[in-house]
This record gives C-alpha cells, sequence and structure tokens, in this order.
C-alpha cells in the first residue's frame, strides 16, 4: 500500500481537535467527495476512503491513542486495515449523512440493494424498400427476461417473503474482532443482501426474473434506411432487484427495390426511351413510389440527361420534407427494323450527312484559325 498521509492532515484538523470538531471535519469532506456527488471520479473516491478511513480512528479514543503514540504501523500492528468499500463506510457513517441526504440509517440504500439495470436488446428487422419510405407499424416478438409475476421479482414464494439474514441480522455485513479491533466484511451468508429465500419460487427457482416472449408492437416512421436504429426505451431486459428496465434497440435492414435506387431522401430510376422519342420529344407514363404520372420528355433529350419530379422522393426521418425522384434517360438504340423504317432512315442519314459535311466543315475551318 501507498504511504499513508497523516490523519489529521487528511482531515485538516489540530492535533488537539474535539470529537466534535473531528465529526464536522469529516462531515465537510465526505459531503464533497461523495459518491452521489462525484459519480465515477476515482480521486473524490480515495478522497472520499481516505477521510473515512481518518475520521474511523480519530474519533475512537483509543484508536487515536495508538495513532498519537505509534502512528499508522502502531494500528497496523493491532490488525486495523480500513475500510474494504463504499458499503463498509456507509453502514458506519450513515448518521452523518443521514440529515444531508435525508436517507434512512445506510445513507445510500440503492447501493445495498444491488439494484441492477436490465440488459439492452437487439432486434434486427428486414423492411421493403416501400414501407422503410413511408413508415410502417409491426408487431415484433422478443424472447427476454422479466419480473416473476408469481413472487413480483423477490424470488420468494407466494405466501412467504425474503426472511432477514441470521447470519448478520439483515445488515449485509458481519464484524470480525481482530485485536482491539472489529473489521467489517459483507455478510457471506446473503452476500450482502441482508435477506435471504427460504422458500424459494418456483415459477423463477427463486431468480425473481423468467424468459418470456413477449409481442412489441413497433412503429416504424417513414423515411428509416439500412442502419437507422429505433430505440424502445424499457422494452430490454427486466432489472434485477428492482432496478430499470433495459432498452430493445430495433436494427433496421432495407430490401432492395426492382425499379428504384435510393440516395438519402432522392430515389433514382433510369428511363428508357427510344431515340425517335428523344429526338421529337414526348409524354409517357413512368412509376413513381406512388402510383404512375406523366413525364414530359423535352424535343432533343440526351443520353444522360436527368428529369425530376420534385417532392416525389422519401420522407426525411428529421422533418418529413420529401427529396426528389431522380431519372436517369437512357436512349435506346433500335436493333431490328423492317425495311420501310430502314430506308426512311437511310434518306434521314443522307440530309443528316449533308448537314454533317456543312457543320465539319466550319469546324475544321475554324481550328484552322484558332491554331494559326
Ligand atoms: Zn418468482
Ligand atoms: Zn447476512
Amino acid at each position: 500500500m501507498a504511504t499513508k498521509r497523516d490523519y489529521y492532515e487528511v482531515l485538516g484538523a489540530e492535533r488537539t481537535a474535539t470529537e466534535a470538531e473531528l465529526k464536522a471535519a469529516y462531515r465537510k469532506l465526505a459531503l464533497k467527495y461523495h459518491p452521489d456527488r462525484n459519480p465515477d471520479d476515482k480521486v473524490a473516491e480515495e478522497k472520499f476512503k481516505e477521510a473515512a478511513e481518518a475520521y474511523e480512528v480519530l474519533r475512537d479514543p483509543q484508536k487515536r491513542q495508538i495513532y498519537d503514540q505509534y502512528g499508522h504501523q502502531g494500528l497496523e500492528g493491532q490488525g486495523f486495515s480500513g475500510f474494504g468499500g463504499f458499503e463498509d463506510i456507509f453502514s458506519s457513517f450513515g448518521d452523518i449523512f443521514e440529515d444531508f441526504f435525508g436517507f434512512g440509517g445506510g445513507g445510500r440504500r440503492r447501493s445495498r440493494s444491488r439494484a441492477q439495470r436490465g440488459a439492452d436488446l437487439r432486434y434486427d428487422m428486414r423492411l421493403s424498400f416501400m414501407e422503410a419510405a413511408f413508415g410502417t407499424e409491426s408487431e415484433i416478438r422478443v424472447e427476454k427476461t422479466a419480473t416473476c409475476p408469481s413472487c413480483s421479482g423477490n424470488g420468494a414464494e407466494a405466501g412467504t417473503h425474503p426472511e432477514t439474514c441470521p447470519h448478520c441480522q439483515g445488515a449485509g455485513q458481519v464484524s470480525r474482532s481482530q485485536g482491539f479491533f472489529t473489521v467489517r466484511t459483507t455478510c457471506p451468508h446473503c452476500r450482502g443482501q441482508g435477506q435471504v429465500i427460504t422458500h424459494p419460487c418456483e415459477n423463477c427457482r427463486g431468480q425473481g426474473r423468467i424468459l418470456v416472449h413477449k409481442k412489441v408492437a413497433v412503429k416504424i416512421p417513414a423515411g428509416v434506411d439500412t442502419g437507422s436504429r429505433l430505440r424502445l426505451s424499457g422494452e430490454g431486459e427486466a432489472g434485477v432487484m428492482g432496478g430499470p428496465n433495459g432498452d430493445l434497440y430495433v436494427f433496421i435492414h432495407v430490401e432492395e427495390h426492382e425499379l428504384f435506387v435510393r440516395d438519402e431522401t432522392d430515389v433514382i430510376c433510369r428511363i428508357p426511351i427510344s431515340f425517335v422519342q428523344a429526338t421529337l420529344g414526348d409524354t409517357i407514363k413512368v412509376p413513381t413510389l406512388q402510383g404512375e404520372k406523366e413525364l414530359h420528355i423535352p424535343k432533343g433529350t440526351q443520353p444522360g440527361d436527368i428529369l425530376r419530379f420534385r417532392g416525389e422522393g422519401i420522407p426525411s426521418l428529421r422533418n418529413g420534407h420529401r427529396g426528389d425522384q431522380v431519372m436517369q434517360i437512357n436512349v435506346k438504340t433500335p436493333t431490328s427494323l423492317n425495311k420501310k423504317q430502314e430506308a426512311l432512315l437511310k434518306e434521314f442519314a443522307k440530309l443528316e450527312e449533308k448537314k454533317l459535311t456543312t457543320k465539319l466543315k466550319n469546324i475544321l475551318k475554324g481550328e484552322r484559325i484558332a491554331t494559326r
């Protein structure tokens, strides 16, 4: 163990301090470093324990005398080794905290009762593209632990109660004498619970919890996507000894759609049109998330052009605003023509050739000028 500080120094008290002065000094420190006020603070925890140990010694005239005369070594020679943990401290000095925290006796019953939060659960849910886009309601079956209804979670058979531990008289701790001193340890008989179950509940075999299959209604908001996670508060596993339930997390997986691909709130699809439609323009029917809609194809549409239906996409999870339906135009080249179509196209090509030749000449002329 590291070198111990002087107990008077720890409490910030004079060597001549009276019992009342020591108590006041200790109370000040104990409240300052109280674990309820400094959760998960290791430094505060050490200070809290250090102050408790100092006070434990100095408030006892016999121990104080040994300490004054022989210091820490003198106490060690008598078997005093300080406190095991918070529980020891609270059971010793409960009265110090009582007036401040308003708890009865122990000063911090929560740590005594060993209440534990239940575990969180995960459920993976598959949704169709449309269910994800517009939301849905679903009922899922979850296997989880729940508080045993027969014994209300205390583990004792109906009509009986957990009994006060005869070994520690309900204190959860036992005292052992070592030399002058008394050392407190967690009661091995009840493992610190202060109670023992003499007739275990048959339904849960004294565990207080049972495995159940529960149906849970889940409301899926519009706009969820693969990777979205919903939290159902309190639908996880039951808490232990009166602790709160865990949560249930639903992880969303969205199936692919044969026509639509999602890009956040936009839906993207490819629209195949003929080169004639692209050239002359047309109005066609195209699928949307909510049925067919007319799409106007402008004259001279190029392959890869993008057309949009504003606000026909997927609602945003955050604000409900819908994205767009984004349509990539895919111009199809005809692969089988009849004789007449072919003749007409050849006719068309002759005219096109003249136009192209003129255009090409102009371009070449322009380039000559540019390169000169
Ligand atoms: Zn039970
Ligand atoms: Zn006990």
